[in-house]
């Protein structure tokens, strides 16, 4: 259930299709774009003579390489490694690296293609891009991951710079992954160049609030959406999908202001604890011991769990999907609104699929998609590069201060966007637009490149 586009973009979208097959979830975030941006093409028709989306859906370089490593019993293992430069119009590619099984070339084009209009809208200097590996770390010793973070970073290192190409986390890669591919760069290079990665360690070049940045961003981007509806979290029932680090800190943001979360999840099952979550186990579970969420009913007998369990049946009144694309369905949003929710805030990238996005839409709620809501993360990133840059290390406060005023930009300006394109409140088509508008001026000042 897809919405039609206008006859040109129709030949766009039909073109990335035959030249990028099978990799439906790139396909999926390239239509998404593209079904908002037909007034813009009216308004600006030199986008169309320089074929500014033609060359936005082809990234700049795209890198694959071979990720050869050793387990503890000495057993050699291939993985592949990625990493997709999309555009660089707005500063240098900037963008997490993601490790889990699921990931191929299809999955890091989607997520580089959303990271530039995402970037874009922090107002901040970095273009986008995304890497990863279909590495799976769960259940790996600690040096089995140290020993695949080298050898990944053997090859990645001849790629990146903090002018070029500067990497962050994303699924399955923390602090823990992101110091060890620090360590390999900076052994093979000979420099300390702190800017060349983000995520890092606080006593070695990080930033405080990068690890509760994407979390309390989204927070902060629904409790803006919220005041412009007269309400807040103010004793509001909330869900949170996923268990990791973005799950865990928009669960701290949503109890800082008022709300209760009842309920998260890991990829097999649901913990669902009506008098309201236990952050403090979660963050010993999930952050110090790497256990499943499942052990958290051995803590609290009133809490249930429920095996390959469905977080969206639920009642609840915010919604924060936070774990991985495509969590949410059309059955599912239909639910959610069903049973009283006002407001979805997508801490995960693309975690609804068209269909849900078009119940959120359609029901009025306020949704706030994950290229606007998730953005904390990645401009914190770059408030860690700024640090980086002048040598310098900010409280906790100043730059929680920053993050605020960060997600509050960027809802009022996708908030503006979609006035102005005469649909208030539709934070997709604010969100594409905006982001879209501010690259394309970019590239066309650039000249064809
Ligand atoms: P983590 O690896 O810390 O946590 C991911 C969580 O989601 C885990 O609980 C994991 O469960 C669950 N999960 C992952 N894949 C699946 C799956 N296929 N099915 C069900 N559950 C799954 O990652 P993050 O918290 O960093 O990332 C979560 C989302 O947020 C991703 O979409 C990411 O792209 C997005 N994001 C992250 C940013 C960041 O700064 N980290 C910035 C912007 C967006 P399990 O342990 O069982 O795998």
């Amino acid at each position: 259930m897809t919405m039609q586009l206008d006859e040109k973009l129709e030949g766009i979208y039909q073109d990335v299709l035959k030249r990028n097959q099978g990799e439906v979830e790139f396909h999926q975030a390239v239509r998404e774009v593209l079904e908002s941006l037909g007034p813009v093409m009216v308004k600006h028709p030199e986008y169309m003579e320089r074929k500014i989306i033609e060359r936005i859906c082809e990234p700049e370089r795209q890198i694959i390489f071979r990720v050869p490593w050793q387990d503890d019993k000495g057993r050699v293992h291939i993985n592949r490694g990625f990493r997709v430069e999309f555009n660089s119009a707005l500063g240098p590619y900037k963008g997490g690296l993601r490790f889990h099984p699921s990931v191929y070339l299809g999955i890091i084009k989607f997520l580089g293609f959303e990271q530039i209009f995402k970037n874009s809208l922090t107002g901040m200097p970095i273009g986008g891009g995304k890497g990863g590996s279909d590495f799976d770390p769960k259940g790996k010793s600690d040096d089995e991951v140290m020993r695949f973070c080298q050898s990944f970073m053997t090859e990645l290192y001849r790629h990146l710079g903090e002018h070029t190409d500067v990497p962050a986390g994303d699924i399955g890669v923390g602090g823990r992954e992101i110091g060890y591919m620090f360590g390999q760069y900076k052994r093979i290079t000979n420099r300390y160049e702190a800017g060349v990665l983000t995520g890092k360690g606080l006593n070695w070049g990080g930033s405080l609030v990068r690890p509760e940045a994407t979390g309390y961003g989204a927070t902060f981007f629904i409790n803006e959406a919220l005041r412009v509806r007269k309400d807040t979290f103010e004793g509001k029932t909330c869900l949170v999908s996923g268990s990791g680090n973005v799950a865990i800190y928009t669960i701290e943001k949503i109890h800082q202001l008022g709300g209760k979360c009842v309920a998260c999840s890991d990829s097999n099952g649901v913990i669902f604890h009506e008098s309201g979550l236990d952050l403090n186990l979660i963050k010993q579970l999930k952050e110090v011991e790497r256990r499943r969420i499942q052990d958290y009913t051995q803590y609290h007998k009133d809490a249930k769990y429920v095996a390959n369990g469905n977080i969206w049946e639920i009642p609840c009144q915010v919604a924060m999907p936070s774990a991985t694309q495509n969590e949410i369905n059309g059955k599912d949003a239909k639910l959610l609104v069903k049973n009283g929710c006002i407001a979805v805030g997508e801490g995960a990238n693309m975690p609804t699929t068209p269909e849900g996005v078009k119940v959120f839409l359609d029901a009025k709620i306020a949704y706030g998609p994950g290229k606007a809501a998730n953005a904390g993360g990645v401009a914190t990133s770059a408030l860690e590069m700024q640090q980086n840059a002048s040598r310098d290390s900010w409280t906790f406060e100043f730059t929680e201060k920053k993050l605020e005023g960060i997600m509050v930009g960027i809802h009022n300006n996708c908030y503006a966007t979609s006035e102005e394109y005469g649909a208030p409140g539709n934070y997709v088509l604010g969100a594409n637009i905006c982001g879209f508008i501010k690259v394309a001026d970019a590239m066309v000042a650039h000249g064809l490149i």
